[in-house]
């Protein structure tokens, strides 16, 4: 990369959600855009990004140098067992259409998000970045899941055709504020802080989806902006990097929970709703690649962390999405 000559102008898709505030955030901690450098967050009023002309309008509009591309149709597990074909065609239309659209105005690199949700189902753990294609990802997703594995395709035969630096990144769950925090299409974290906040409130229970037992590995927005921003200026690998922490960052949806009620102050009881779907039991993701070029990045603890989130969620909460 380091093409200093022309000013870097990056472009950031799907810049007003979870992700994208955890990006503004780690860059306005690093010191906003420095000299030469002009970035510019989209949300979805600025284009539809499931349409060609609305993507290809923005691209021209704004002539980016550099896309960091998160854009797309997110949700829990609720959410995609019920809309499998609309996360399929959605986020392949936006994935293929922010991708052509940077070839055709020269941006010379693209870091798009995955996640972790891609990988296979049946596998052994940890998951590294060369198991990707190892089988099918988990029934309860493969929309949402095979459209970002075709991002790797893409990035890996543009690479060949053009030869440009079209990579992505695979973050694992990630929480902080911003997030939806609704009950229905939200993830697991959002969902029990926004449960035991009412509970909290309303003298309850808080009822826990599932049995408790899967593992999640969770990573603050902040700590994930903070490693876009190194992404974008120094990872130049096509391949996938894996986003995530050390084993610290791996919890039981019960130790989740648990965390979630110490950091909201909550003093009731979590009861578990067996009847409601786990999802896949364990999907652990290796972050060896990761600690390889980076071994001395600091991860937020997931106490201080979880504790920022649940105070932001309760300062905000009327406006918050749930
Ligand atoms: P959010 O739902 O918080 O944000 C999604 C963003 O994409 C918003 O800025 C939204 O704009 C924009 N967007 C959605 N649809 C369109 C569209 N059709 N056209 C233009 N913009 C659109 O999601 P996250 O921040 O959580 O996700 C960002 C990326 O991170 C995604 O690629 C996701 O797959 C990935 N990821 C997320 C994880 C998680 O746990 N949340 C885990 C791993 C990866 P608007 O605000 O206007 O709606």
């Amino acid at each position: 990369q380091g093409n200093q000559t022309r000013p870097w102008k990056v472009l950031v898709t799907g810049g007003t959600g979870l992700v994208g505030m955890g990006l503004q955030r780690a860059l306005k901690e690093a010191g906003g855009a420095k000299e030469g450098e002009e970035w510019i967050f989209l949300s979805s009023k600025d284009a539809d990004l499931t349409k060609f002309e609305e993507t290809i309008a923005v691209f021209r509009k704004h002539q980016p140098t550099h896309v960091i591309h998160l854009a797309a149709m997110v949700g829990g597990l609720f959410m995609n067992l019920r809309r499998n074909l609309d996360f399929w065609r959605r986020n392949i239309h936006i994935n293929d259409n922010v991708l052509t659209a940077a070839h055709e105005v020269g941006v010379t690199k693209v870091v798009s998000c995955l996640s972790t949700c891609i990988f296979p189902d049946k596998t052994t753990y940890p998951i590294d970045e060369s198991m990707i294609h190892n089988g099918p990802p988990h029934d309860s997703n493969f929309g949402y899941a095979f459209a970002k594995r075709m991002v790797i395709v893409h990035n890996k035969a543009y690479f060949n055709q053009y030869g440009g630096c079209y990579t992505s990144v695979i973050p694992t769950n990630v929480f902080g504020p911003h997030d939806n925090f609704s009950f229905e299409d939200g993830h697991v974290l959002s969902g029990l802080i926004h449960k035991t906040y009412l509970a909290k409130r309303d003298n309850t229970d808080v009822v826990v989806w599932g049995t408790g037992t899967p593992k999640r590995q969770f990573i603050y927005n902040l700590d994930l902006g903070r490693l876009f921003l190194w992404a974008l200026k120094e990872y130049d690998e096509v391949e996938p990097i894996i986003l995530c922490g050390g084993d610290e960052c791996e919890v039981s949806i019960k130790a989740a929970a648990e965390a979630v009620a110490k950091a909201s102050d909550f003093k009731g009881q979590l009861v578990y709703d067996t009847s409601k779907s786990d999802g896949q039991f364990k999907k652990t993701a290796s972050s060896a690649k990761l600690f390889r070029y980076l071994p001395d990045f600091k991860f937020t603890p997931f106490d201080q962390a979880l504790k920022e989130t649940c105070d932001w969620f309760a300062a905000n909460f009327e406006s918050v999405r749930k």
